[in-house]
């Protein structure tokens, strides 16, 4: 089975709002199964359908020792605010302190289509902020601020040169 490859910081697809599944397919659960496949090979803690180049509503993650798969994933209560050190998958190499909700209840279908309510906080509120992000086309760069911003910006350049010259 070809594994997924991981799109980088230029890739349009990154950049696109991505569409809710109105009903599950076997298809949908098998990239669920490669997007967790793909995120556990690189080391990751969450991964969004489009970081694998696919348009949807689709994102997997860790949650302690429990791997997450979920299905038009939506928070509904934040709490508190917080600013870690962020990383993603698209970005290799580059962190920077983002601020974000310290927690977060949001619900999402599992694989099977079952309602899910998930209480988050610290670790697992902030992946499923940035990977939701991700289904927006939001990207943790759009998050930092501005001396981050200033700071990563030759990385960032270089990166979107990169991406766009292994098309
Ligand atoms: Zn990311």
């Amino acid at each position: 089975m070809p594994g997924f490859s991981i799109r980088t910081y230029g890739s349009a697809v990154l950049r696109k709002r991505c569409k809710p599944l109105k009903k599950i397919t076997d298809e949908d659960r098998r990239v669920l199964e490669n997007m967790v496949h793909a995120m556990i090979a690189s080391k990751g803690l969450g991964l969004a359908a489009p970081q694998v180049g696919i348009g949807k509503r689709l994102v997997v993650m860790l949650a302690g020792s429990e791997v997450l798969k979920l299905v038009n994933p939506c928070i509904y209560k934040r709490k508190g605010r917080i600013v870690m050190k962020e990383g993603c998958l698209s970005f290799p190499g580059i962190f920077a302190d983002i601020r974000r909700s310290r927690e977060v209840q949001f619900g999402a279908l599992n694989e099977k289509g079952d309602k899910l309510k998930i209480k988050a906080a610290e670790l697992a509120a902030r992946i499923i902020q940035h990977e939701i992000d991700h289904l927006n086309g939001v990207l943790f760069c759009d998050r930092m601020g501005i001396i981050d911003k200033i700071k990563m910006r030759k990385a960032l350049r270089d990166l979107k040169k990169q991406t766009e010259s292994s098309k």
